[in-house]
């Protein structure tokens, strides 16, 4: 079970655990791998921010290079300077594409202001495209013929999968419908036939809504969003949302979800925690998809 009991009402779904189990089985098939003479790697390119503070994507891609290496994974970071131009960054992006020792591709957010992320993307190669970004890739989800599905959409899916509640006939609520989570879990769901209802800022009774979840997901990036009355007895709750705010008993800075963990996990039969919740799953999912574009 890679879940934990907790102490009352909802069992915890253990991000942490989880993210530990699909390590070791990344770790077993980079060995095999590396037994048929392939290298598994991944290419990171990274546009550096303002010289001074450490941006908090080169922070990332120092863990990333960390966690690559404990599973044998090669990790290669191409910085650009602050100064660099839409042409530097998809000449880079191009030349990785296409250069065939190159398996595994992501460009780290945030890009320079004026910069359309959408636009590098689409340059990737849809094949070594890990984070499931290019367009092309999430076509591919709507036709079930992409292994590189959105890691964060992906980690979505092993949670609920871990509780091994029944996805077929389900009655699934999104929360958020963004291009990078909320539509991709949809479109996933759907795959799994749930019967898939997708909310955004504009739905009208939210609170109709989400009580009818067998599965609830949401990622709204609203701290407090969903309420205890709001969730259906029993439900299977992901919270996706990470939120900085300030803890009105200590004044001191945390991070919270969507939903508002203490009350709902009374209610619900399965929550996930933030943090360590839906975030270290999503790490473990973008080495998941590494491993896989290295396959021959
Ligand atoms: P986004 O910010 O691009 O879009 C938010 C979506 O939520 C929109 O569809 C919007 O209509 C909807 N929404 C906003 N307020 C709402 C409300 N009051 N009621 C109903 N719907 C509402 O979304 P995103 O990039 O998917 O991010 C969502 C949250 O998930 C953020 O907190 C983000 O930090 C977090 N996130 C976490 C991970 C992870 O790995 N854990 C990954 C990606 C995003």
């Amino acid at each position: 079970m890679s879940a934990m009991s907790g102490s009352g009402g909802a069992q915890i779904i253990d991000g942490r655990a989880l993210a530990d189990r699909f390590r070791a089985e990344i770790r077993r098939d980079v060995e095999q791998l590396k037994a048929r003479g392939r290298t598994v790697s991944l290419d990171a390119v990274l546009v550096d921010g303002e010289p001074g503070a450490k941006s908090s994507a080169r922070i990332y891609a120092e863990n990333q290079k960390a966690g690559c290496a404990e599973l044998g994974i090669e990790y290669r970071l191409h910085v650009l300077p602050h100064t660099a131009t839409y042409e530097d960054i998809a000449g880079r992006v191009l030349l990785l594409s296409a250069e065939e020792r190159v398996t595994a591709i992501m460009v780290h957010m945030p890009l320079p202001e004026g910069i359309d992320p959408y636009r590098v993307q689409s340059l990737i190669d849809p094949a070594k495209d890990v984070e499931g970004v290019n367009p092309a890739n999430i076509g591919n989800v709507v036709y079930d013929r992409s292994s590189l599905v959105p890691c964060t959409a992906l980690a979505v899916m092993k949670m609920v999968d871990s509780t091994g509640v029944e996805l077929r006939g389900s009655e699934v609520v999104c929360v958020g419908a963004s291009n990078i989570v909320g539509k991709p879990v949809a479109i996933l769901m759907m795959q799994r036939e749930a019967t898939v209802h997708s909310c955004n800022k504009y739905t009208q009774d939210l609170a109709a809504m989400t009580r009818q979840a067998d599965v609830l997901v949401v990622a709204a990036g609203k701290a407090g969003l969903i309420a205890a009355d709001m969730v259906k007895a029993g439900a299977v709750v992901i919270d996706v949302g990470i939120n900085r705010t300030v803890d009105p008993a200590t004044g001191k800075k945390r991070v919270v979800g969507d939903v508002s963990f203490d009350e709902v996990r009374a209610v619900a039969g399965w929550i996930s925690p933030v943090p360590g919740g839906v975030g270290p799953v999503t790490v473990a999912m973008l080495l998941r998809n590494t491993v896989d574009a290295a396959r021959p």
